[in-house]
């Protein structure tokens, strides 16, 4: 245990143990029922006289903190737990640098984030999500799995490991691109914690604060967020029922001069469009002709439920043009934080060393974990099962938004992805029917998180059509209809 000491303060150094410990009790982060450090090896560490340690337990004891057993050592007791102070930022017993933060823009939508359906409702349903349905996720598989790995890896399953990602991980994951029509080298993959920092690592690497990134509008709202955070200039080219405009490209290009161009070309987040064939062949041309990378965020391109599949834009890509993101976190589960980025040339070298000085390197047991759980053949075979059952649940939330709510939505029906994206009828808003849909026990993404102007996407709302059952959906669905309902009266 590391007590932190001041010989030059006239506080007694028992008085400043028995604080720190006292302190950590009080809050919690010393549990009840802790076994603090027997007197003789803390005041070893903390080079002070035994009896020091010892006159600072004996404080602690007499306030009832911590009681000691005879033979077995001092343990921390259970204690009412403090009242939550809740300050304010501009609360003025903060330090100065504390109540003086950068906003970057981490705060904008907080208002609508916060309002979610954990208040109240004895069965909410929530169509917010940005993920798939954990309840297909082979839990005690992954489990056995982890065992076996630390069984046969031993301590090698702990060490930082190649800092490119596990090697027979990046193999792997160059089959499955294969298996998708995208032929690359594991030398050209670096797994990343979830594509969110592949994201985050190529934007910081190839950009300056200040200089000029170009999205989709709308876009996914996370990569918004990490954009302004990063103090982008953020430009925008809109998203039609083929995916990004890109004959307005041009214009952007010559104008703004981006760093970089970012987008979702399959099952786009939020629309759920994919890009068409000849707009990507248009895409890598223009990147060529105007020396801008391309970021392509592939992050559920291989839940396709009907319809042809476009190569990946990395696939049409000469070499060294586009930076290809993709991610377990949809198909398996994002907690397992492992995305990967492919990129060629020298920028590969970069980022591998940018992604080192940013987190020196992700997790290697869950690497192997997942290496050895997802072999190609079971990688598929789960990929076939998810895309049937989310097919049938793309079907069921059509026919339930048919049924249940009002005629004048808009909506694309998707070939695949996670996402339904709706517009409103008469110009209704989603924000001012968030709290309504809530009480009804429903909630969804509205849409104004995912512009750079908010009130362009008033109208609209994107629901997740992957993670419940047909009933529920139905369910769901319904309660939405009474929320408009409701709007509508009102408005
Ligand atoms: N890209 C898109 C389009 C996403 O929707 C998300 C997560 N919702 C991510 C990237 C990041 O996901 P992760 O870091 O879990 O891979």
């Amino acid at each position: 245990m590391r007590i932190p000491l001041d010989r030059q303060n006239p506080l007694p150094l028992y008085a400043q143990i028995e604080n720190h410990l006292r302190q950590g009790i009080l809050s919690g982060s010393l549990a009840p029922e802790t076994r603090l450090p027997a007197s003789r090896q803390l005041a070893q560490d903390l080079g002070v006289n035994r009896i020091t340690v010892e006159n600072a337990y004996s404080a602690l004891e007499a306030d009832g903190l911590v009681f000691s057993r005879v033979g077995s050592g001092t343990y921390v007791l259970p204690t009412n737990p403090l009242p939550k102070i809740s300050k304010t930022s501009a609360d003025a017993s903060w330090p100065l640098w504390q109540q003086n933060l950068p906003d970057r823009g981490l705060g904008a939508r907080a208002a609508v984030e916060g309002m979610r359906l954990s208040a109240g409702h004895p069965d909410p349903i929530s169509f917010a999500g940005g993920v798939s349905d954990s309840r297909l996720f082979p839990a005690d598989d992954f489990r056995k799995v982890l065992q076996a790995v630390m069984r046969r890896d031993g301590i090698d399953a702990l060490d930082y490991g190649d800092r490119r990602g596990y090697a027979p991980l990046r193999e792997t994951i160059a089959h499955i691109l294969a298996s998708q029509g995208l032929q690359i080298s594991p030398e050209n993959v670096l797994i990343t914690a979830g594509s969110q920092q592949a994201l985050a690592l190529v934007s910081q690497l190839l950009l300056e604060p200040g200089d000029t990134i170009l999205v989709e509008s709308p876009t996914y709202s996370g990569a918004l967020d990490l954009f302004r955070a990063l103090n982008f200039k953020i430009i925008s080219v809109p998203v039609d029922g083929q995916g990004m405009q890109v004959d307005l490209l041009e214009k952007q290009l010559q104008q703004h001069h981006p760093k970089l161009i970012y987008t979702i070309p399959n099952f786009h987040n939020p629309t759920g469009t994919c890009l068409s064939g000849a707009r990507r062949h248009q895409l890598i041309v223009l990147s060529d002709r105007y020396n801008v990378p391309i970021l392509e965020d592939d992050f559920v391109g291989d839940l396709r439920y009907e319809g042809r599949a476009q190569p990946a834009l990395k696939a049409l890509d000469p070499g060294g043009r586009v930076i290809h993101v993709s991610t377990f976190s949809k198909m398996l589960m994002p907690g397992l934080r492992v995305g990967f980025l492919v990129a060629d040339g020298p920028v590969y070298d970069s980022l591998v060393k940018f992604k080192r000085v940013n987190d020196l390197a992700t997790s290697g047991l869950i690497q192997r974990a997942l290496e050895d759980y997802v072999t190609v053949g079971r990688y598929q075979a789960h990929l076939r099962r998810s895309s049937g059952i989310f097919h049938k649940r793309r079907d069921a939330m059509l026919v339930a938004i048919q049924r249940h709510l009002p005629v004048g939505i808009q909506i694309d029906p998707p070939q695949g992805g996670l996402f339904l994206w709706m517009k409103l009828p008469q110009n209704l808003s989603a924000d001012a029917l968030l709290p309504l849909a809530i009480s009804e026990g429903v909630d969804f993404m509205p849409g104004s998180g995912f512009f750079l102007e908010e009130a362009d996407g008033l109208n609209w709302l994107r629901l997740n059509f992957v993670v419940h059952t047909e009933e529920k959906i139905e369910d769901g669905i319904k309660r939405l209809g009474r929320a408009v309902k409701r709007l509508q009266s009102i408005s």
